[in-house]
């Protein structure tokens, strides 16, 4: 199962207008400081143990470190979490579509995602992973 960070278990919401600005260095800074979204890491943690939770970001590699620190604080069941490599050009939606590939070819059985990005939604639908939209408000125009 692939589940995203922001929108889905992380509350980025305070830090959208920084998104809609496309100031990125700010709005990345801020995430150690997301409240974590307490329903879906919930349903996350519900689930049959023997699911493997792959978490599919498209943060920055750099934030590692603070990703990891977020997630233990915040009890998040996770397996597996892929981030954003250094000089990853292209959007979010190619860089998971690529990432679906990837998990593919290491021999993941991907039985569904959970994705509040409209686009990745769209990606996910067509590369026949099952998605579960969740809505962050995020996409609103
Ligand atoms: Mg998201």
């Amino acid at each position: 199962m692939i589940v995203d960070v922001d929108g889905v278990i992380s509350d980025a919401s305070s830090r959208q207008p920084l998104a809609k600005a496309r100031r990125w260095d700010e709005f990345f800074a801020g995430c150690p400081d997301d409240p974590p979204l307490e329903a879906t890491v919930a349903l996350v943690s519900s689930l049959v143990a023997d699911l493997t939770v792959v978490l599919l970001t498209a943060r920055p590699w750099h934030l590692l470190n603070d990703t990891l620190v977020w997630l233990k604080m915040h009890e998040v069941r996770w397996d597996l979490l892929i981030l954003r490599p250094p000089n990853s050009g292209g959007s979010s939606r190619a860089y998971k579509a690529t990432e679906v590939i990837n998990l593919r070819h290491h021999g993941f059985d991907l039985l569904y995602a959970l994705e509040d990005d409209p686009r990745n939604v769209e990606m996910y639908a067509e590369s026949d992973v099952p998605c579960v939209y969740v809505y962050s408000g995020y996409y609103d125009r």
